[in-house]
């Protein structure tokens, strides 16, 4: 499994439904990026399950967008954790909010599939976060202590996951919270729910070349998870400048 202790800052790439194979091969050859150079640093690309096995002789950390609760057997469309560690693959994003909102990933799920993720040694990338109207009702905090409380299992330790915590009114919108607010979240997540300050934790929605380094650069803040601006080579190379 990759240690994730000794990073110091994580840049997770979310594709989501967006590639081909000729995009792979540009993107690869575009990238402003080489991991031997930054082994402090750690960026995990997450394309559509169809070209992880493009990445799979590159120097890039590779991850899958979800994952099944099944292990294996007959269940027709789906792709297992173990598949994915079969072909490479060292991460997965659990729960993103695209996934809970259009295809009903619920917390059981959730853990099931992280539990899955754990045994098959890939490390989950769980995503949490509120949507505009609970904000407005000043639910944020119970919002994110509920979905880590339901989602999560009951024994992990702080290097076998990744939190990200991605506002649902800021994915894809333009919009990002403050950066207090941010850090305020961030730090409420390791300090009063996990109890642990050595948990990875990264901030996701509408991250840019022309506002990452001011969130990278918060306290308590351990990375990034960029949907949009990871498809676009020239504007992720500016933020592979961290
Ligand atoms: C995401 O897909 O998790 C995300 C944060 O998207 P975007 O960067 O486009 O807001």
């Amino acid at each position: 499994m990759v240690e994730i202790k000794n990073f110091n800052k994580i840049i997770v790439a979310n594709w989501k439904l967006n590639g081909s194979t000729s995009f792979v091969k540009d993107y690869i050859k575009g990238l402003d990026y080489n991991p031997n150079n930054s082994p402090s640093n750690c960026l995990i690309i997450c394309p559509p399950v169809t070209y992880i096995n493009q990445f799979i002789n590159s120097d890039y950390l590779i991850g899958a967008q979800d994952c099944s609760i099944f292990k294996e057997g007959a269940y027709t469309g789906e792709i297992s954790s173990k598949m994915l560690s079969d072909i490479g693959c060292n991460f997965c994003i659990i729960g993103h909010s695209e996934r809970r909102a259009l295809f009903n990933d619920i917390e059981i799920n959730i853990k099931q599939k992280i539990e899955n993720c754990f045994n098959d040694h890939i490390i989950p990338i769980l995503c949490v976060g509120e949507n505009l109207m609970q904000r407005k009702q000043g639910l944020t905090k119970d919002i994110i202590k509920d979905q880590l409380n339901l989602g999560l299992p009951k024994k992990f330790k702080s290097d076998q996951i990744i939190l990200a915590y991605e506002p649902l009114w800021a994915i894809g919108t333009g919009i990002i919270p403050k950066t207090e607010e941010i850090h305020e979240i961030i730090s409420f997540i390791k300090n009063d729910i996990l109890n642990e300050k050595d948990y990875k934790i990264l901030y996701g929605g509408s991250v840019k070349a022309e506002n990452y380094k001011q969130i990278l650069d918060l306290d308590d803040v351990d990375g990034l998870l960029i949907g949009g601006a990871s498809v676009n080579i020239d504007e992720f190379n500016k933020i592979l400048k961290f």
